[in-house]
């Protein structure tokens, strides 16, 4: 047991505001944040004075051990916990990660709605008051082909306000194969619930017919709905209705039909090579009255829930007190139209749109990224004499890796496959390549960690014993930051704060 002296050494939160280091630190930073550094500094004294042994350490000691640490605890509590992070998983879109990256065009559109007013609701031309929906209406009508449409926060918000607004009090027909969850707390029977509308189930989990869905239709049926299986898939003996099947069965019975495609496309995947995904355009033209689609997955566009179709169908839905609930805020509508603007050329679209660039990127590139970051840090941390990167592309891909001068970190180019993410095309791979790191006395799963918290957090995976940095969803921007993390991850953690 140590001393209770031992604690009692340790200085008082009222005795420290009264040194004049603390009240140069209160005249710049809010009190709240300062006070609440202090207190978890000193937790963190206590905890070391009660595993400290023998006579414990003075006053001053601690002292300085506060002052010297306190900058360093403010500006973490000043800053807010949502960062930037730079992708290594491969993944393009992913949830966790905050799925699509804007293009300049919409972060430029974003930065000049959000810091000033805007004509949002206001129609400058007469005026007069006007609709949000009116920045974006004309140019998803052109890409999209439906005769109306509408937009709201998320798809999520979209097949529930379809649900609330079509099927309330009413059946719903969907398959057992697509009762799906989706991204943990979209699950399609939840929804269904919450929206008030009945879920009746038809088929198996493996094997749905349009025989079970006809024998299902009865006087109660508002909606045959048809999801997206969007992150997984079922193989083996498996069959399914197509959605051109259920629009057949649909207009038999007068019942619309809706899709849910989740990760929607404007830009045909499948022409450039990558199937799975099918274009807006291309889901409507198989007849289902309405699909809903993502703004921030496959398009690349910010949050949003995209609703186009028949004009019986879509117009209602703006009328419907749950639009005010769950309409799209401005930012993300000034990001949208900007996205949305980038499509009326697809070539400028595909090399304007993160998404669509690092999807369609060719695997050489990636490796030529591989190769500028590994010779980046070999620059790093060569002495000055070794500074001939002229080696660094041919040598480091050899099979065992090159270490890279100085900091111990053994880097080679791994070829690998790159996921398109965010439930679209969960069947697909791009090939893609990464560099692997390893470090003979850190293991892979430190070396993780260490990358994962640090100044900016980098995220890679660990696939078969190898930490995998993929160079994919890494930009060539981002390449002397992702360096530095890597020489910054191999120092002893003093040096690494
Ligand atoms: C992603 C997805 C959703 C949820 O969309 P959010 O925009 O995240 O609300 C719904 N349905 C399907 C099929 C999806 O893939």
């Amino acid at each position: 047991m140590p001393a209770p002296d031992s604690l009692r050494q340790i200085p008082s939160v009222a005795s420290l505001l009264q040194r004049d280091e603390i009240r140069s630190l209160l005249a710049r930073y809010p009190r709240a944040v300062v006070l609440e550094a202090m207190r978890k500094l000193l937790d963190e004294c206590r905890g070391e004075a009660l595993r400290e042994k023998g006579p414990g350490r003075p006053r001053e000691e601690w002292i300085s051990r506060l002052l010297a640490a306190l900058p360093g605890a403010i500006a973490e509590g000043d800053e807010i916990t949502l960062r930037r992070v730079i992708n290594a998983t491969g993944i393009v879109v992913h949830t966790n990660l905050g799925r699509a990256p804007l293009s300049e065009e919409a972060v430029r559109a974003v930065t000049a709605t959000a810091a000033g007013y805007s004509n949002l609701e206001f129609d400058l031309a007469g005026g007069t008051r006007s609709r949000r929906l009116v920045h974006v209406e004309e140019m998803l009508l052109a890409l999209t082909g439906a005769e109306s449409v509408h937009v709201v926060n998320n798809n999520a918000a979209a097949v529930f306000l379809c649900l609330a607004a079509m099927a309330r009090g009413k059946d719903v027909i969907v398959s057992r194969g697509e009762l799906v969850e989706i991204g943990g707390s979209f699950r399609i029977p939840e929804i269904l619930a919450a929206s008030g509308a009945n879920l009746v189930e038809v088929g198996t989990t493996n094997r749905t017919r349009s025989t079970d869905y006809e024998r299902a239709v009865g006087p109660a049926t508002a909606l045959l709905l048809k999801v997206h299986r969007s992150n997984f898939r079922v193989t083996g003996f498996t069959e399914e209705v197509s959605t051109a099947d259920l629009a057949v069965l649909g207009s038999r019975f007068g019942i619309p039909v809706m899709e849910d495609l989740g990760s929607g496309a404007v830009f045909d995947f499948a022409g450039a090579g990558i199937p799975g995904t099918p274009t807006i355009r291309q889901a409507l033209a198989q007849g289902p009255g309405i699909v809903t689609v993502s703004g921030d997955k496959l398009l690349g566009g910010p949050q949003a829930g995209i609703i186009a179709g028949r004009k019986d169908l879509v117009d209602p839905l703006k009328k419907h007190p749950l639009s005010r609930v769950l309409r799209i805020d401005k930012l993300c509508l000034a990001a949208l139209a900007a996205t949305l603007l980038l499509y009326a050329d697809e070539r400028r679209a595909a090399a304007r749109l993160p998404v669509l660039e690092m999807i369609l990127e060719g695997e050489e590139i990636a490796r030529s990224r591989a190769r500028k970051l590994i010779a980046k840090v070999r620059r790093q941390r060569a002495p000055a004499g070794r500074r001939d990167g002229s080696s660094a592309g041919d040598s480091v891909a050899g099979p065992g890796g090159v270490p890279a001068a100085g900091t111990g970190l053994t880097l080679h180019v791994e070829p690998s496959v790159s996921s398109p993410g965010g439930g679209a095309m969960p069947e697909v791979e791009i090939p893609t390549a990464c560099v692997a790191v390893s470090h003979p006395h850190i293991r892979v799963e430190e070396l993780e960690a260490r990358l994962r918290k640090g100044i900016p957090p980098v995220v890679g995976r660990i696939a078969k014993g190898k930490l995998l940095l993929d160079m994919r969803t890494v930009r060539d921007g981002e390449l002397a930051e992702l360096a530095a993390a890597l020489s910054a991850s191999v120092r002893e953690p003093e040096d690494r704060k």
